[in-house]
């Protein structure tokens, strides 16, 4: 598993580590505050501060080296306003002000390096700092880790493909070009926990007009007994790709169906639909209601999605906190989004973990962790993108039996077979944006030739 090194700093121990948060964040207020009120000439108060910081940096215990090399990334920051400043013609404010950004970023460093993310901003709650400001500090750390897992993923990727030298894996210009991708690939992923977060009702929140459309959302009685009615849905992709070429399909009241096809076939694109992730041309209803703008708030509540990739899914610092982020955009109050958070851990098993991080959990723990935060917005439909990806058979089996409790309206898009076989009641084929076919699994697998291929099978030539 992997960390952001300055978040396993913080959990280690030393007498900075140990002194309370909301002390260590007014005192580094007040040195930041005599930082920047320090006349630029005054060298000898710069000298006193360096010194300060190495104290605070000895007693935390922490590699000086490790420290160093990472406050060593303010430096292009600093040298910017030194240089901008400079050419401006005033050469010691440009010292001056170079130290000033160095000396506070290290001191800022410093502070997160001994205090974990959770007690930081729980110190910040407490000294009333914005709500805005404290979300942008957890999404900002939660970004960092998207970087950094990113950046893993690609040493690690590079690294199994650098032959026998091993080391030096990437030349300069293989560097840059890697940098490129880094960042895109962590656009994407952002982007991505974006989306589970306005799936769970985060524009809600913060956009404010949603409690209205909540609440005419109510109104599902005269519907019959279908949760999803989907009428002739095109959508393509702004590269200009179909991906869905006239979908028909229905979902009832507490069914369960599974969507089979092959990739590429337009499954996803289709189940983003289902609560406004994507907009395409056609007709989408969800218990009852159009899935317009309008609407948007109460779709989201309704329809529950549980991402492929439960690292998007959480994206809150602990357990606790990330189950209770949509009941909080329900504008519950937050005991009482904690208390129904704690009791949606509880059904699905991981009541004991309320205060872990989402990111140590294993595979099938985070899928747990990832439906219950969409129960906890007490949904009358789930959809699953590939919920079995990525676990082993226990767990697996674990999750099958814990869908088959659940009461909502069920649709799960898979590839596993087994898996669709021993929940839904009914298949539906997708084929080139379309539905080619729907049934029960056995007909389903039997007309398209989706059973699982055995060993004999995936090695014959022919
Ligand atoms: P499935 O989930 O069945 O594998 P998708 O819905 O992911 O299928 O994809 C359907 C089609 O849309 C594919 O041809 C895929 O390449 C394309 N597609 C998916 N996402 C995008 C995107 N963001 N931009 C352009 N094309 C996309």
């Amino acid at each position: 598993m992997h960390h952001v090194v300055v978040e396993r700093w913080s959990r280690e121990a030393s007498p900075l580590h140990s002194l309370d948060a909301r002390a260590k964040l007014c005192v580094l207020l007040v040195f930041l505050i005599a930082v920047s009120a320090t006349p630029s000439r005054a060298q000898l108060a710069f000298a006193a501060y360096a010194a300060l910081l190495l104290a605070a940096m000895a007693a935390s215990r922490l590699p000086l080296g490790g420290l160093a090399r990472r406050a060593a990334l303010v430096l292009p920051f600093s040298a910017t306003f030194a240089v901008v400043t400079w050419w401006s013609g005033q050469p010691l404010r440009a010292a001056g002000l170079a130290e000033k950004s160095f000396l506070s970023g290290l001191a800022a460093l410093l502070l997160i390096a001994t205090t974990p993310m959770g007690r930081f901003l729980g110190a910040m709650e407490t000294l009333r700092a914005p709500r805005a400001l404290i979300l942008a500090i957890q999404f900002l750390y939660r970004y960092l880790f998207v970087i950094s897992e990113q950046a893993q993923h690609m040493r690690l990727a590079a690294l199994s493909r650098s032959g026998a030298n091993g080391g030096r894996v990437l030349h300069f210009q293989a560097a840059a070009g890697a940098v490129g991708v880094l960042f895109a690939r962590s656009w994407e992923r952002a982007d991505g926990i974006y989306n589970a977060m306005l799936a769970r009702g985060f524009e809600k929140a913060t956009g404010g007009r949603g409690q209205e459309s909540a609440d005419r959302g109510q109104g599902t009685e005269d519907r019959g007994a279908e949760v999803v009615r989907v009428r002739n849905l095109h959508y393509r992709y702004p590269d200009g790709t179909q991906a869905l070429d006239g979908v028909d399909f229905h979902l009832d009241v507490g069914e369960c169906v599974a969507l089979l096809g092959a990739n590429g076939s337009g499954k996803t694109t289709f189940v983003l639909h289902l609560n406004g992730l994507l907009e395409g041309e056609g007709r989408v209803e969800v218990c009852g209601m159009p899935v317009t703008k309008d609407n948007l708030a109460a779709i989201r509540a309704k329809a529950g999605l549980v991402f492929q990739d439960s690292d998007e899914q959480l994206f809150m610092p602990t357990v606790l906190e990330d189950v209770a982020f949509g009941p909080a955009n329900l504008g519950l109050a937050p005991e009482q989004a904690a208390a129904r958070a704690k009791a949606m851990l509880e059904q699905v098993g991981m009541g004991g973990a309320l205060h872990k991080a989402p990111y140590h959990l294993s595979a099938g723990e985070k899928r747990r962790v990832a439906i219950a935060g969409v129960l906890a917005m007490q949904p009358e439909i789930l959809v699953l993108d590939e919920p079995t990806t990525f676990l082993d058979p226990p767990a697996q089996r674990g999750l099958a039996k814990l869908l088959a409790g659940l009461p909502q309206a069920k649709l799960l898009v898979t590839h596993d077979v087994e898996f669709a076989r021993s929940l839904a009641t009914r298949a539906v084929f997708f084929e080139h944006g379309k539905v080619a076919g729907e049934g029960s699994v056995d007909e389903i697998v039997e007309r398209f030739g989706w059973r699982p291929l055995g060993a004999t099978e995936l090695v014959r030539h022919d």
